[in-house]
């Protein structure tokens, strides 16, 4: 069942007393109910390390599947300690969980929140098309070979380790229908280092809708920045941003930020349907004014449009949307009066195998500056831009 939403924010409550190790947690009054993000003190910019598509649970009943989540693992420690960001967002597609015959994926989304959280930094996430799928059984098991023995058991699955594999085949374990959304966040926003939220219930089956607020790092009592949380769907409902989250932005920003002083930025999982209108053609070289370095493959985009876009691009805030889903693409370009970007492939899980990396937000308050660069797996980086400035 799942928790009510008064149970969550009376625990919210209190993990709001504690302070953050990167940076000051304070509670606002306008967002009585959410942690507010703050720049370290020996700090002017608020670094954001972006890891998407993960895949994590990927192929986990074979023996070299736990393995991919290893090399995940490995990829956002390197990232993170080249980075050393202030804040990290998981992007979505946390989990294959189509792959997972267990109740309890949660066990793996322990895993992969385990890197940020072993160092203390914040994190945030959104869901993803495969976060709470259930279990796709292979066609091919149904062949000459039959079934195989189903390794189903999480004992040995330590939340408090990144290694580990499920090593049982015990039947009795196993569960096919997946780990719904609100659990996952359960798990995820139980940790005092978790700023993910519920949405609003009336938004349901979307859940990761929430917006969280850096404060100023002059004046720490009025925000330097606004950072919204869109579910874009998939897995156990269609791939879209419905209407009503679309008026849920326009009213939640409307409020926030009525004068669209505060910069927005604007993070989900699948690529809106305006993605296509801009972009580079596959296999083509990414030519100025667009930034990136792969694009090897078609913008797979939300299955419909129900407003979200037009009310984006009328707010001047707006500054940028950042999506992952396609592993092959990882560019930044512009859309009308704000950037559509891509991520960059972070996990080992999933289809593809181009280099892993993450892409890192750099946000500077006075004057306002919003950089972005793709810090590789083995250190390098590319694909440095300017997406906002204050001139
Ligand atoms: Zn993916």
């Amino acid at each position: 069942m799942p928790p009510s939403a008064n149970s969550f924010r009376c625990r919210n409550c209190i993990q709001i007393m504690f302070l953050c190790f990167h940076g000051t947690v304070v509670l606002g009054t306008n967002a009585p109910f959410t942690k507010i993000l703050g720049f370290a003190s020996t700090n002017s910019s608020f670094r954001i390390a972006i890891f998407a598509d993960l895949h994590f649970g990927e192929s986990a009943s074979t023996d070299w599947g736990p393995l991919q989540d290893q090399n995940s693992t490995r990829v956002m420690s390197n990232v993170l300690h080249t980075e050393n960001p202030d804040f990290v967002v998981y992007l979505g597609d946390v989990l294959t969980a189509n792959n997972i015959p267990i109740k309890n994926a949660t066990k793996y989304w322990e895993q992969a929140v385990w890197p940020t959280r072993s160092k203390n930094i914040p994190w945030a996430s959104v869901f993803g098309n495969h976060d709470d799928m259930a279990f796709e059984w292979p066609q091919e098991w149904f062949g000459n070979l039959g079934v195989p023995s189903i390794q189903c058991s999480d004992s040995s699955l330590a939340t408090d380790s990144p290694v580990s594999a499920p090593g049982s085949d015990q039947m009795a374990d196993c569960y096919f229908q997946g780990t719904t959304r609100v659990e996952l966040l359960e798990t995820d926003a139980q940790h005092d280092l978790s700023h993910s939220l519920y949405g609003p219930e009336s938004l349901w089956p979307s859940v990761s809708n929430y917006v969280l607020e850096i404060a100023s790092y002059k004046h720490p009592k009025s925000p330097a920045a606004l950072l919204y949380f869109i579910d874009s769907g998939g897995g156990s409902y269609p791939e879209v941003i419905s209407n009503s989250q679309a008026r849920w932005f326009q009213q939640t920003s409307a409020k926030r930020n009525p004068s669209s002083r505060i910069p927005e930025i604007i993070f989900w999982h699948i690529p809106s349907q305006a993605y296509k209108q801009i972009a580079p053609q596959p296999g083509c070289p990414i030519k100025d004014p667009c930034v990136g370095s792969i694009n090897l493959e078609s913008v797979a985009s939300q299955e419909a449009e129900w407003g979200i876009m037009d009310i984006l691009t009328d707010r001047t805030s707006v500054k940028a949307v950042f999506s992952g889903h396609n592993h092959g693409l990882d560019w930044c370009c512009p859309y009308k009066n704000l950037w559509l970007c891509f991520a960059r492939h972070t996990g080992y899980g999933g289809y593809g195998t181009w280099p892993r990396g993450a892409r890192i937000l750099k946000l500077t308050e006075e004057p306002f500056e919003l950089k972005s660069w793709i810090r590789m797996e083995d250190g390098t980086t590319h694909s440095h831009t300017i997406l906002a400035s204050a001139s």
